[in-house]
């Protein structure tokens, strides 16, 4: 090989190395931002609780993240269609849910609230009968207002279902839904920023989960790793203390 052949190998073996140091790997983060701490939208980025955690084990195994804000339900499918590499999204572990993708290990419990307008009179009861009830379509709420309430004949009245909690909670708050049943984290933050009540807690039970597409063990690995090392460094502490 002629000393220009060598040379041109050695600059091309130099830029591989080199590339592969200085560009860390890019994973596209699904999340549905009305869903405040966790991800809400403020000046316009998409912040909170779950966005933070991606970023920080990011940081400690060597991956950015870029986010895409889309609804709830079409979260699975894009991850099964290879349009995000995680979902971020206060995601409950459910078994159905795990047929279909891989969970983290837990990273934060919830229950189920129910919520009303603040000037209404409304208790628990609003869940019977002839009213209007809310709920992020495909949700653990949707699920047990469907399945508890309404195939049960407890709730007469209609469940509205829509793509985002920041359409829910305008409607409950203009006075077209009577309740609205969505998780006790997010339930209290509204609760701080809306005119809107808690009335009753459902203990459901729930623990949220990072998802990746399955199989995708070396993702869930660096995520699973990631979440341990946050504990035991005292960043998820910290985390929890900004964001709640
Ligand atoms: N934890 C609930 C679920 O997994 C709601 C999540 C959400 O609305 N972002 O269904």
């Amino acid at each position: 090989m002629s000393l220009k052949k060598n040379i041109v190998f050695a600059i091309i073996g130099l830029f591989v190395l080199f590339s592969g140091f200085v560009m860390a790997e890019t994973y596209v983060v699904g999340t549905s931002a009305g869903f405040p701490p966790f991800e809400y939208v403020e000046n316009g980025e998409v912040v909170g609780f779950d966005i933070d955690l991606l970023r920080e084990i990011g940081k400690l195994k060597g991956f950015d993240i870029e986010v895409k804000d889309i609804s709830f339900d079409s979260l699975i499918a894009a991850l099964k269609s290879g349009n995000i590499d995680i979902i971020a999204a206060g995601m409950t572990i459910t078994d159905a849910r795990k047929e279909v993708v891989d969970f983290s290990i837990p990273y934060y419990s919830a229950n189920q609230s129910v919520i009303v307008q603040n000037d209404s009179d409304d208790d628990i009861t609003v869940l019977f009968g002839n009213h209007k009830i809310g709920v992020q379509t495909g949700t653990t709420g949707d699920l047990w207002v469907t399945e508890t309430l309404k195939d049960k004949g407890i709730l007469t009245g209609e469940i509205k279902r829509y793509d985002t909690f920041v359409y829910v909670i305008n409607d409950l708050v203009n006075g077209n839904l009577d309740g609205v049943v969505l998780d006790t984290p997010v339930a209290k933050r509204y609760s701080e920023i809306k005119p809107v009540n808690i009335v009753a807690e459902i203990i459901t039970g729930e623990e949220y989960g990072i998802a990746v597409n399955k199989g995708n063990t070396e993702l869930m690995n660096k995520i699973n790793e990631g979440i341990e090392e946050l504990i035991e460094n005292g960043t998820m502490d910290q985390l929890i203390a900004k964001y709640f």
